[in-house]
């Protein structure tokens, strides 16, 4: 394949980044405004799974919002119900107090149609927000800034609980926005839940980041307050991750990433080679610059209109493509380039493989970065404690759909920290994670709270 190593990293490279990962880490954790956030939750341990009760959450993540109702049984399972509410480009790219209205109307349909609370009673909501977030106590934040194609005006600064729950009065819907908490943390939350214990939890889906417990004492920024909290010595800190390295002094950054980046309206290194909204997007910008230089469907003048616009390549389709195994036919390939509108006479099989194996190499370069993350957190763990699994909790379409990118993660995962290490590391999906993670932060049962409705 034309220029693949332009997408390879090395074994060494792997190291590289992940070092420079854990020094990212490390300079978040001591001071305010860095790029990887390291966002202090205010989240003070995590669930064992005897948790329980009935609660509402609004999950607003990169492509879904949905409304849940959760039931946890307080045996590591849990049940939910759920709607998906649709966000259309213009409520993400509008006036931000729009969307937030929007949000409030679709949790007022949710608790009206759907919910099985009481008639009249208040309810208790967590909010699960896939966007940093500046917290300054569980329930209260700043939105720092929009990543995954949302650009609400406006929004910038603004306390999103306070917002929700500005909306949600203002259309008289009963309902209390009582925790926020990140998608990772979420993640994070659930799955700690549902395995009695977990070490990450992190997304690879239309965007990426993870979370972890830290020890307070390491937090250097935390006031002395937080500190010095009575609930707990340890904290889970969102990272926000997908800015490491936005001085690209360590990442493998080629011409066609260059481009994805400089051309999305939230500009950022780490995340844009990881996570489905770009995958996709870098193999297209690669594929015009291979026709341009007549090695790519050299056959059309001109490429069709889906090859020729900006996020017109869907990341599924490089899954699809990559059905299509090495030696094989390359049937899959044909067909996710003829519905991209290239009429298959004029595929020549180089065309296609191209296709294939830059989705095969993008997909490769994904999977070994987001090991890296991974590693950065895990590794003082490996140090640690010499024995025992290591839970790690993950969701997102690209953990899910795309072909080996688990498998290839993992490969790297024994170069970064060892093959017994990698052993000893349990990934399971968290799926739904983001939408009962938030019930977990809410007012519990057995204490005199009346806001339990179980
Ligand atoms: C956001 C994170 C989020 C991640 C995964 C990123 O774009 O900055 O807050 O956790 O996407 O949804
Ligand atoms: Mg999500």
């Amino acid at each position: 394949m034309i220029s693949k190593d332009k997408f390879i990293i090395d074994d060494s490279g792997l190291d590289k980044i992940k070092e420079e990962i854990q020094q990212e880490f490390s300079h978040g954790l001591a001071h305010h405004g860095t790029d990887v956030s390291m966002i202090p939750t205010y989240v003070y341990g995590l669930p064992d799974g005897t948790e329980s009760g009935t609660y509402l959450s609004l999950d607003l993540g990169g492509t879904n919002m949905r409304v849940c109702e959760v039931h946890l049984s307080g045996d590591r399972r849990f049940s939910i119900s759920q709607e998906k509410y649709k966000i259309s480009d213009e409520l993400k790219t509008g006036e931000f107090t729009d969307l937030f209205a929007y949000m409030a109307k679709s949790i007022g349909h949710f608790v009206a149609t759907k919910s099985h609370a009481k008639q009249g009673d208040r309810l208790p909501l967590g909010f699960t927000f896939s966007f940093p977030v500046d917290q300054s106590a569980i329930n209260s934040g700043k939105l720092i800034g929009f990543t995954k194609g949302f650009k609400a005006a406006n929004a910038v600064g603004k306390d999103v609980v306070k917002t929700l729950q500005h909306c949600l009065d203002e259309q008289k819907i009963p309902v209390d926005v009582v925790a926020l908490v990140n998608d990772t943390v979420g993640t994070l939350l659930a799955h700690s839940y549902q395995s009695g214990g977990a070490k990450i939890g992190a997304i690879f889906g239309t965007g990426t980041n993870g979370a972890y417990l830290e020890n307070l004492s390491e937090i250097l920024k935390l006031d002395d307050a937080a500190k010095n909290s009575k609930a707990g010595s340890k904290m889970v800190v969102n990272t926000e991750w997908g800015n490491v390295d936005n001085a690209r002094s360590v990442l493998p950054i080629n011409e066609w990433d260059d481009i994805v980046d400089s051309a999305s309206i939230n500009p950022q290194s780490f995340e844009k080679l990881i996570s489905g909204m770009y995958l996709g997007e870098i193999l297209r910008r690669f594929l015009v610059d291979m026709h341009s230089k007549k090695h790519f469907l050299s056959q059309l003048d001109k490429l069709p209109d889906s090859l020729n616009t900006q996020y017109g390549l869907d990341t599924a389709l490089m899954s699809a493509s990559l059905e299509d195994v090495e030696g094989a036919e390359l049937t899959q390939t044909y067909k996710v380039m003829t519905d991209l509108g290239v009429s298959k006479d004029l595929i020549k099989k180089e065309d296609a493989e191209l296709f294939r194996d830059g989705s095969k190499y993008i997909g490769l370069r994904a999977a070994r970065l987001s090991a890296c993350a991974l590693a950065a957190v895990i590794e003082s763990e490996v140090r640690e404690n010499e024995t025992g699994d290591i839970n790690i909790g993950l969701d997102g379409s690209v953990i899910e759909f795309f072909p080996k990118f688990e498998q290839s993660m993992r490969d790297a995962l024994k170069v970064l920290l060892g093959h017994e290490a990698e052993q000893r590391i349990k990934i399971g999906l968290a799926k739904d994670g983001s939408g009962v993670g938030a019930e977990l932060m809410q007012p519990r049962k057995t204490s005199s709270s009346s806001s339990s409705r179980d």
